[in-house]
């Protein structure tokens, strides 16, 4: 069997009433996996029933994450891509068999639902956190995916899956900074927010915050380009930073670089959120400078999926600016040449359409 083969038999009446058998089924179907060294193979693979809990995802399509970078170079033992928006194609043991058909997105940390952190739904802070979809266990470059049922989080109607991708790192993960990031400033602090780095992440910084109350939104990028998607989306856009110059800072590029522009810039009082992710180490220099300034620091991770519903109605009033974040489209054949143009700058955020045809069912 071929791997269109693989995709039809995935086909899904989503009626929810399918019969067990038919529920439960072995797929075939095509998956994309990163060796390293700027490398991408294509291979087919079997895909199994889901056991007890989980469901079986039909992946519509996967977005690519700045973070993914890094295992485009390094290379990843799982199946990568974890910005994910699918189908549910079946559903294992104790999952309620109606389930399947319904729209979804993918919540990567694995949580256990019972320790305190869960029981005051942070799940993000789960005690007993485990893996991540798509960086310890398989995620989003492949024609199916199995998760726990609880990961796999109901898209409201009306939103397409494409633009349902975004409510995850580009939406929620920024959504939950800037609500922690407000928490620790007062009015008058508010005055001015600085956003470095104009990545995917920077960018949905800069769509959000006016929901967080921070109305003067500057930002700041080496890459003109990004400068100008920022400048689109309302950010003042600025060549360089004066020090002390900002009461609140979203530091999105995960650069070393950008850490130290944010601690330059925030002013006496103002609060840092180190928003961008990035492996190298970061030491911050014992200097007056940063010594004697009175300021926050916040580091946040993800977002709890309670903090969902609030996602998709700011989803919902910021529709037009979120239009074109994800400006160039490749088939799963193409991850190869989407991690280039990702890597070289010339693509904002690529997006992997796996199966168009569970895309184009949003637009009928
Ligand atoms: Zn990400
Ligand atoms: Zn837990």
């Amino acid at each position: 069997m071929d791997s269109d083969d693989g995709a039809a038999s995935g086909a899904m009446a989503g009626t929810g009433t399918d019969t067990s058998a038919e529920n439960v089924g072995t797929v075939l179907g095509r998956v994309v996996t990163l060796p390293g060294e700027g490398t991408s193979e294509m291979s087919t693979r079997e895909y199994g029933p889901p056991g007890p809990g989980e469901v079986r995802i039909a992946v519509a399509c996967t977005a690519l994450c700045g973070s993914d970078k890094r295992l485009w170079h390094a290379g990843s033992s799982v199946v990568s891509g974890h910005e994910i928006a699918g189908v549910i194609d079946a559903t294992g043991p104790g999952v309620p068999v109606n389930r399947r058909g319904e729209r979804v997105i993918i919540y990567i940390p694995e949580f256990c639902g019972h320790c305190a952190a869960c029981a005051r739904n942070l799940t993000q802070r789960c005690e007993n956190a485990g893996k991540l979809i798509g960086w310890q266990r398989d995620g989003g470059f492949q024609e199916y995916l199995t998760v726990p049922a609880a990961n796999a989080v109901s898209v409201p109607d009306g939103i397409a899956l494409d633009d349902a991708v975004l409510a995850l790192d580009t939406l929620g993960t920024t959504a939950h900074g800037l609500r922690m990031l407000s928490r620790i400033s007062d009015t008058a602090a508010r005055e001015r927010l600085l956003v470095v780095g104009c990545g995917p992440l920077g960018l949905g910084a800069v769509i959000a915050a006016p929901a967080f109350g921070y109305h003067d939104v500057a930002a700041v990028d080496p890459d003109p380009v990004r400068l100008a998607e920022a400048r689109r989306r309302g950010a003042t856009t600025l060549s360089d930073v004066a020090v002390n110059s900002s009461a609140a800072v979203i530091e999105a590029s995960g650069t070393n670089d950008g850490r130290d522009l944010a601690r330059r810039a925030v002013a006496p009082g103002g609060s840092v959120l180190l928003l961008g992710e990035g492996s190298a180490d970061w030491v911050v220099p014992a200097v007056p400078e940063f010594r004697r300034k009175d300021a926050f620091y916040v580091r946040s991770f993800y977002f709890p999926l309670a903090e969902m519903e609030d996602t998709w109605t700011l989803m919902r009033e910021r529709g037009a600016a979120l239009r074109g974040l994800l400006d160039h489209r490749w088939p799963l054949e193409g991850v190869g040449q989407a991690f280039e143009a990702f890597c070289a700058g010339t693509a904002i955020k690529p997006l992997i359409v796996v199966r168009p045809d569970l895309l184009g069912e949003d637009a009928s």
